[in-house]
C-alpha cells in the first residue's frame, strides 16, 4: 500500500531519491513467512520506514543530497540500519534532504525540492524534508531523519508530525555521513509520540563502533510513551524559556503556543518561566562550530576515493587539480559557503577569536539548560518561528534561513533531548490557509523517557 502511494504521489511530492521497491517487499515477504511460522517478531516486524540519504545503506544509492556522491552504493549498513533492517522493517526507499544536511528547506539539495504535502507550493521543512514529507503524504508511517541543528524536529513542525532528537549518544552515528561530529544525531519522524519511541528504542543504545554513543541502556522511551497517554502532568514543571518566544514568532505559532501551555495546565502542569540568557547567541556559535567540523569531515571528498571524479581539461592533471575540479563541480554553494567558513574559523590567527570564542559559548549554554532544570523538569518553546514558507523566499538570504534554526539550535550544542509535536494549524503571514506549526519539548540529557 505505501509504494503504491510512492506511486501515486511522489512524483509531486519528491520526497524519495530512491524506491527500494524490491528489497521493501522481500522484506516484507519473510516477515511473513517468520510470522505464519509463529516465530516472535518485533512490535514494528513488517511496518515499513523511509531513511533519509544521509544514512549510509548497503547496495542502496546513498548520496547526502549531493552530486559529488551520485551514483556511490555504499558497502555496508549504518548501525541504525542493521538494527531496522534485523527487526524486519521493509525500507521503502531513501528520501531527499538538503545537501550534506544543510538548510532548513531541502531546498539546497542537488536533486530538486521536495514539497509540503500541505501545499505544494512551500518547503517541507529541512534539511530532512524527505522523511517529514514522506511521512506527513502517508507515502511512509515511518522515517528515520538526522538532526545537527533541528533537521528532524524543524521539519516535523512544518508538516505536523512527530519528530524526535535523541540525547547526543543515544543513536549510534556510525555510518551517518557525518556533518558536525559532535552535533548529529539521528532519530525518528513519525505520526505518534508511541510509534516515534518504539522506533527510538528499536535503534538506540550502545555501539561499540561509534565512540560517543552512551554505553547504558536506552531510556524506556515506550513505556514512558504508554504511561504519558493517561494525559496526568500534575506535578511536572514546565519551563517556558524566555528568550524562545515573542519577537520574531509568527502571531499563529504564538498564539498556538499558548493554547497548548493552556491545555498542559488544565492536565495539572505548572508552568514555570525560565531565562537562558546565553540562548541569544547561540546562532552564532553554532554557524562556526558547525561549518569548522563540516570543513573537517566533507575533506574526504576529495574525487579519489568516493563518487564523482573530475579531471581538469585545462592544464596537468595532478592530485591537487582532481581535487579541486571535483569540488568545484561536485558540492553546491551552500555547503562551499560553509567549507570555506568553517576553514577560516579555525585557521591561525583566527581559531581563538572564532572557534575558541564559539566552543565558550557553547559551555554558557550547557550552564544556562544546567540552571534552568534546576527549575524546571522540561523546557518548551515553539519548536520554529514560522509555519512553512514558500520556496524561494530565503534561498537568496542565507541568515534569514539560519534564524528558523533559532530555537532547535541550543539543545544541539548540550546534547540534550528534544522533541516537536504538532499543535495545531496557524495562519500563515500574509494570510493563505492555515499551515501546521509544532510545540518543542526539552529535557535533560538521558532523559528522553521524560520527554
Ligand atoms: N538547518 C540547520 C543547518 O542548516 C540544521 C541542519 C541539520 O540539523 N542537519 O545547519
Amino acid at each position: 500500500a505505501n509504494l503504491d502511494r510512492i506511486a501515486a504521489v511522489d512524483g509531486d511530492l519528491h520526497a524519495f531519491l530512491h524506491v527500494s521497491s524490491d528489497e521493501a517487499l522481500a522484506t516484507a515477504a519473510e516477515v511473513d513467512a517468520k510470522r505464519a511460522a509463529g516465530e516472535e517478531l518485533h512490535p514494528l516486524a513488517g511496518v515499513p520506514i523511509a531513511v533519509k540519504d544521509v544514512v549510509v545503506t548497503k547496495g542502496l544509492p546513498t548520496t547526502a543530497g549531493s552530486k559529488i556522491l551520485k551514483g556511490w552504493i555504499p558497502p555496508y549498513d549504518a548501525t541504525l540500519v542493521e538494527r531496522i533492517k534485523a527487526a524486519g522493517l521493509p525500507i521503502l526507499g531513501k528520501t531527499n534532504m538538503d545537501e550534506f544536511a544543510m538548510g532548513s528547506s531541502t531546498e539546497h539539495s542537488a536533486y530538486g525540492n521536495t514539497k509540503n504535502p500541505w501545499d505544494l507550493d512551500r518547503i517541507p521543512g529541512g534539511s530532512g524534508g524527505g522523511s517529514a514529507a514522506a511521512v506527513a503524504g502517508f507515502e511512509a508511517p515511518l522515517a528515520i531523519g538526522t538532526d545537527t541543528g533541528g533537521s528532524i524536529r524543524q521539519p516535523g513542525a512544518v508538516t505536523g508530525t512527530v519528530g524526535v532528537k535523541p540525547t547526543y549518544g543515544g543513536v549510534s552515528r556510525y555510518g551517518l555521513i557525518a556533518m558536525a561530529s559532535s552535533l548529529d544525531q539521528a532519530g525518528p519522524v513519525t505520526r505518534s509520540v508511541l510509534d516515534a519511541a518504539l522506533l527510538h528504542e528499536l535503534i538506540g543504545g550502545h555501539d561499540p563502533h561509534d565512540s560517543t554513543s552512551i554505553n547504558e541502556p536506552v531510556p524506556g522511551v515506550v513505556a514512558a510513551a504508554r504511561l504519558g497517554a493517561n494525559g496526568d502532568l500534575k506535578g511536572v514543571r514546565v519551563g517556558v524559556v524566555k528568550e524562545l518566544s515573542g519577537e520574531g514568532y509568527q502571531a499563529g505559532v504564538s498564539a498556538r503556543f499558548d493554547e497548548s501551555l493552556d491545555q498542559l495546565r488544565s492536565l495539572g502542569a505548572e508552568i514555570v518561566e525560565v531565562s537562558c540568557p546565553s540562548f541569544g547567541y547561540a546562532l552564532d556559535a553554532y554557524y562556526l562550530i558547525m561549518p569548522a567540523e563540516a570543513s573537517s569531515n566533507l575533506a574526504k571528498f576529495d574525487g579519489m576515493r568516493f563518487g564523482l571524479r573530475v579531471e581538469p581539461t585545462d592544464g596537468p592533471v595532478t592530485a591537487e587539480r582532481v581535487m579541486g575540479a571535483t569540488r568545484g563541480a561536485g558540492f553546491g554553494d551552500e555547503v562551499k559557503r560553509r567549507v570555506i567558513l568553517g576553514t577560516y574559523a579555525l585557521s591561525a590567527g583566527y581559531y581563538d577569536a572564532y572557534y575558541g570564542s564559539a566552543q565558550k559559548v557553547r559551555t554558557l549554554i550547557q550552564r544556562d539548560f544546567a540552571a534552568a532544570f534546576q527549575q524546571a523538569d522540561v523546557l518548551v518553546s515553539p519548536t520554529a518561528p514560522t509555519t512553512a514558507f514558500r520556496f524561494g523566499e530565503k534561498l537568496d538570504d542565507p541568515l534569514a534561513m539560519y534564524l528558523n534554526d533559532i530555537a532547535t539550535i541550543p539543545a544541539n550544542l548540550a546534547g540534550v533531548p528534544g522533541m516537536s509535536l504538532p499543535n495545531g494549524l496557524a495562519e500563515p503571514d500574509g494570510g493563505g490557509a492555515s499551515l501546521p506549526s509544532g510545540f518543542q519539548i526539552l529535557a535533560p540529557a538521558k532523559a528522553d523517557d521524560r520527554l
